[in-house]
């Protein structure tokens, strides 16, 4: 499948690897994307090939198509597991992420009072103070810790402003266990060097991270679709056991998607 672009402002349901049924929120606009990293894994396609003119989706728009899409599930007898702040790009770079965080918590309380509230997020706006504070709110504070090294972290997220990993770690862990890490391991090459993070050199580092960070469970995962750059191949399960089995060792509850 070539790379995609989501429906906006809401978009599915879909059947998520991770969370189960899950009615996407996207606060980007539907017709390109808009996001603080450039992942070379991206399934929306480079920030390059994704550019658009349009601005995020308003309050207003968010609560008229969700209010629609629950009212219409609930309708079929049917119920998400869970609503998944996501889509093109990064959530959290929304001028109105936190009201809209607010708003989906209180049609939540109305149509589908069982479901969870996710946010995937890159983790670049999570210290600042509004979006901290709402992601306190949410059940699944889901942030992105693809490495530690820093070379790395230009080699395969390239944040499209200034972006240090320790102050990441340090605010992963000012959460005070309210966070989920997710973290993609990829081999095959970038930019003509190796862009294989299942070394030694990568991974030890990665779980001392993970300890000082104490965070509720850690995703594993591995390409799973068509990617921008084809040169970037995916990781044996195998490999992905072997990581998850020495987050289990830290003590830390770990999940794998292979
Ligand atoms: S942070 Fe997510 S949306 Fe942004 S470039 Fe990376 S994979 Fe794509």
């Amino acid at each position: 499948m070539p790379t995609f672009l989501n429906d906006s402002p809401v978009f599915g349901p879909v059947q998520s690897r991770r969370l189960g049924i899950s009615l996407g929120i996207n606060l980007m606009p539907a017709t390109g994307k808009i996001c603080s990293f450039n992942c070379a894994y991206c399934e929306n396609g480079l920030n390059e090939q994704r550019r658009t003119s349009n601005d995020y989706v308003s309050l207003d728009e968010l609560e008229h198509a969700l209010k629609k899409k629950l009212a219409s599930m609930a309708a079929n007898g049917t119920q998400p597991d869970v609503l998944t702040f996501a889509g093109n790009g990064e959530p959290t770079a929304s001028p109105i992420f936190a009201q809209a965080v607010d708003l989906v918590r209180a049609l939540r309380t109305v149509y589908a009072p069982a479901a969870r509230i996710s946010v995937l997020s890159n983790g670049m706006f999570a210290d600042k103070p509004s979006v901290f504070h709402a992601l306190m709110q949410v059940d699944d504070n889901i942030l992105k810790l693809d490495t530690v090294d820093a070379t790395y972290i230009e080699l395969l997220n390239k944040p499209q402003g200034p972006y240090d990993v320790n102050e990441r770690i340090t605010t992963y862990a000012s959460f005070h266990g309210h966070i989920k890490i997710q973290t993609i391991f990829v081999s095959g090459k970038l930019a003509g060097v190796s862009a294989d993070n299942t070394g030694e050199v990568y991974v030890n580092p990665w779980l001392d991270a993970l300890e000082k960070i104490d965070p509720q469970q850690v995703f594993i995962y591995t390409i799973a679709r068509e990617v921008p750059i084809p040169t970037l191949t995916k990781v044996a399960p195998a490999i992905l056991d072997g990581i998850a089995q020495r987050v289990r060792k830290r003590g830390l509850p770990v999940v794998v998607s292979y």
